[in-house]
């Protein structure tokens, strides 16, 4: 099973990554980090590392663990 790796103090919450992932495991969490965005989360099990989430983000923010 794949799963990702978020650097969560350097996402924008774009949500860019939330719409293309296939899976639609990826969501903003409820907290915020130190720049004040909602980030992004790996809300559920189901990553098949097809890396689109990472390949999108402007921000080289998330990599993928197969
Ligand atoms: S690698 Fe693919 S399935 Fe996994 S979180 Fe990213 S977009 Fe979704
Ligand atoms: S695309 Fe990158 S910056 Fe935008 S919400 Fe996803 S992880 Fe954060």
């Amino acid at each position: 099973m794949a799963t990702t790796k978020i650097d969560q103090e350097r996402c924008k919450g774009c949500e860019m990554c939330i719409a293309v992932c296939p899976k639609k495991i990826l969501g903003l969490s409820d907290k915020i980090n130190a720049q004040g965005y909602h980030f992004v989360e790996q809300k559920g099990p189901d990553c098949i590392g097809c890396t689109f989430c990472a390949l999108v983000c402007p921000d080289v923010v998330i990599e993928v663990y197969k």
